[in-house]
């Protein structure tokens, strides 16, 4: 609905929160609601925004009748031994289990697929970043430093895992913190039994046991602001009204123009904040849901967790250590992005013919042995429009400004906003919305 007509529409406004200390948060996804259950804490009076008709955003756990598992659309795995997860996975009382399985490499040679072992140069390219000196972008390390033909394999194999696993553009991401996340000894993997969402769904009774207002299918559009004052009108013509604001939305929504239908418009305009959040990197990626009657892959790879081929669906998962007929394929980075406006069923053949290639079996037989299947492609989600951000170079700089209230009334928070490792995850999430909080309470105080 155009602004004119939402302003007109003024009878439908629902004015909340008349007290000084009423904070309004926008994003109901781990960091908004790790913020408000902080802030809760202490009385606060909180309103939670949420523009989509369900608490979570990037946490998206579907209970699927046609599939024998819930399927996590968005993330998925506890990476190591996060402090902050596993403190409210234990609060909460919800189980999880440590991953097991190999992670397999898979290559045609002669016309046959085989085991391949990893790249040996890895070594020779985490000493060069490590000494590094001045940062940059990761291509222009690759060009400067192996540049040569002997390092083929290793330009590709450190391109693609920048793009899949990190989602980074390697034309702008940031050498010295790819450097800083791929050193990390991660050692144990985790699921959560059940579903990430119970984190949500934990998280969400806490914040309402302490008072939390959460209005879900109410799209910030516009937030007109003085110092201790925010008026918010949403897309459905609902107004709100507070002292504080935190903003936890995904930064490619801060990154926006105003042509874009989830552009959020800030009267007075805050550019500098509005820039800073465009210098960090955010990129895509699609998760494909694949059951079958049988796991046809385990004959060649009984004991893999990961299976890494050459095609154009290049990475894959199994349960392990749950068995079951679920494989899970996975494209970021630069791959997605080519893949971002291509239909579902589009990408769906593409996932069975990499398989088919993969495993040397006809793609009709395996078309016979699928019994479900989902695409879920994260450039396509209102609100979020992606997966997760990467550092570029400049994006230290930009988090000490996006890090710094405007006027002690707009705070910002999020995963993109979190400074340490690993960056683009719920633990990130969750420290910086935790941290947001803190930082509000003080001012408040
Ligand atoms: C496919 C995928 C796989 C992933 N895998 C993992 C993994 O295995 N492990 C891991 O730790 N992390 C993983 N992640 C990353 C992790 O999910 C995110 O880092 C984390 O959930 C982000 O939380 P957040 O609160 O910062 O942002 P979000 O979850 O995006 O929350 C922001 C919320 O703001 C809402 N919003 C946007 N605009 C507005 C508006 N105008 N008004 C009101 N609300 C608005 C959005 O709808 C959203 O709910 C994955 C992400 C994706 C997409």
């Amino acid at each position: 609905m155009p602004l004119p007509n939402i302003l007109s529409n003024l009878n439908s406004l629902i004015a909340l929160g008349k007290n000084m200390d009423s904070i309004i948060i926008i994003g109901a996804g781990a960091a908004g609601l790790m913020a408000a259950y902080e802030l809760s804490k202490h009385n606060k009076n909180i309103i939670l925004l949420e523009a989509k008709n369900r608490l979570g955003g990037r946490i998206h756990t579907v209970y699927d009748p046609a599939f024998s598992q819930h399927l996590e659309t968005g993330a998925e795995f506890i990476h190591g031994n996060l402090p902050l997860t596993f403190c409210l996975l234990k609060e909460a009382g919800i189980p999880y289990h440590t991953i097991s399985g190999k992670m397999v490499h898979l290559k045609k040679e002669k016309n046959k697929v085989v085991k391949d072992d990893e790249n040996d140069n890895w070594d020779e390219a985490m000493d060069e970043m490590k000494n590094l000196k001045a940062d940059m972008p990761l291509k222009n390390f690759l060009d400067t430093f192996f540049n040569d033909d002997k390092y083929k394999a290793l330009r590709s194999s450190v391109k693609n895992f920048a793009g899949g696993f990190d989602l980074a553009d390697i034309t702008t991401a940031s050498t010295k913190s790819l450097y800083r996340e791929w050193k990390e000894e991660w050692g144990d993997q985790y699921r959560v039994d059940g579903g990430y969402k119970l984190l949500i769904d934990y998280l969400e009774k806490q914040c309402k046991k302490n008072g939390c207002i959460i209005n879900t299918n109410c799209c910030a559009k516009k937030i007109s602001w003085q110092k201790n004052e925010v008026n918010i009108i949403t897309m459905c013509s609902r107004f709100f009204k507070g002292n504080k604001l935190v903003v936890t939305v995904p930064v490619s929504v801060l990154q926006k123009n105003n042509k874009s239908e989830d552009y959020i418009e800030f009267a007075p305009a805050i550019p500098e904040h509005i820039n800073a959040a465009k210098n960090i990197g955010f990129g895509t990626v699609i998760k494909i849901f694949l059951e079958f009657e049988e796991s046809f892959w385990s004959k060649k790879t009984n004991d893999a967790a990961f299976i890494i081929t050459e095609e154009n669906i290049s990475t894959w998962w199994t349960q392990l250590p749950v068995k079951n007929n679920l494989l899970i394929g996975w494209v970021g980075g630069e791959k997605a992005i080519s893949l971002k406006d291509n239909t579902n069923e589009e990408i769906l053949g593409l996932a069975l013919q990499s398989l088919a290639n993969t495993f040397q079996i006809n793609i009709d037989l395996i078309k016979t042995k699928l019994k479900a299947s989902k695409v879920s492609n994260w450039w396509k989600e209102p609100d979020i429009n992606g997966g997760y951000s990467f550092n570029t170079i400049k994006s230290v700089d930009a988090k000490k400004v996006l890090e710094k209230p405007v006027e002690n009334t707009i705070f910002f928070s999020g995963e993109a906003l979190y400074q340490e490792v690993p960056i683009g995850t719920v633990e990130a999430a969750l420290a910086s919305g935790k941290k947001t909080a803190q930082q509000v309470l003080k001012i408040i105080k």
